[in-house]
């Protein structure tokens, strides 16, 4: 009987800083499993053995800063039968994407020497601003459960089955006292799940790593952080972390601003 061919996987990183890439490595128990079933044929982070496309399904891990990138993304996309953008950098622009709310020059003035040199976008943009993209998973980095569960569904060919509720979800099946009750902020009601609840579980707020939630009402939470007397320049703040480019929560830091 005729060997089935497994399916092709590719990892690309663009702007970021392979925590996302890692979070494949750190699969650790079921990473056998998986190359059992998939044949890893690029993956710089793990090999220097790289084999030519065109692949079934790539990761894609980073934002888009420079024009090259710019370029590269849409050769990615040309060779990709299945493209999941994966962490706030791809899905969002990442903590990068702070440079969409001031002038890159004088970040390039202050930081490099020669800043004639350097060949870089005004913006830092998420993947899906220049190639469509077939599935996005967030999270700074990515849950590797999560990204079993991603790369599981493309093998089976179905829709990923990742929640779209908020941060409080699962930190409410935790059982946790809401750190609100005691004034610190928290942007777990607009968050994408995943990590469990992480910070809340340990009191901490939640700094929304994962990104917008889907439908995320960010009013009524700046409501709740003002009448806990959040001033307003921490509310901009608050919005422009990892995620800061993701349309709902720039929105909001923008809406803070004026
Ligand atoms: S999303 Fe976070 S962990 Fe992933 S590559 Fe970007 S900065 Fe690193
Ligand atoms: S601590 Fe944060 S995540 Fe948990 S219930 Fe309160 S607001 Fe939601
Ligand atoms: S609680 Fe929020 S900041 Fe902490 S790991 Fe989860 S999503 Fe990230």
């Amino acid at each position: 009987m005729a060997r089935r061919v497994k399916p092709k996987l590719a990892v690309w990183k663009f702007a970021s800083c392979d925590g996302c890439q890692l979070s494949v490595l750190d699969l650790e128990d079921e990473l056998l499993s998986l190359a059992a079933a998939i044949d890893i044929a690029y993956f710089k982070e793990a090999t220097s053995l790289e084999r030519e496309g065109p692949f079934d399904l790539s990761l894609v891990e980073g934002s888009i800063t420079t024009p090259a990138d710019a370029e590269r993304i849409r050769e990615v996309r040309r060779l990709s039968k299945s493209l999941v953008t994966i962490g706030a950098c791809a899905t969002a622009g990442g903590i990068q994407a702070l440079r969409n709310f001031a002038d890159v020059r004088e970040f390039l003035s202050v930081v490099y020497a020669s800043p004639a040199y350097i060949e870089t976008l005004a913006t830092s943009t998420a993947i899906a601003d220049h190639v469509p993209v077939d599935f996005e998973l967030r999270g700074c980095p990515v849950d590797k459960r999560q990204l079993l569960e991603v790369i599981s569904a493309f093998l089976h060919e179905r829709r990923p089955n990742v929640a779209s509720h908020s941060v409080c979800v699962e930190c409410k099946s935790r059982g946790n006292v809401c750190v609100m009750v005691t004034g610190t902020p928290c942007l777990g009601p607009v968050t994408h799940a995943g990590c469990g609840a992480l910070c809340p579980t340990y009191q901490r707020g939640c700094y929304g790593c994962f990104g917008p939630m889907e439908a995320p009402n960010m009013e009524s939470l700046s409501r709740a952080f003002r009448a806990a007397g959040v001033p307003e320049r921490d509310l901009v703040r608050l919005h422009r972390t990892f995620n800061a480019n993701a349309p709902a929560f720039r929105a909001e830091s923008e809406r803070h601003e004026r």
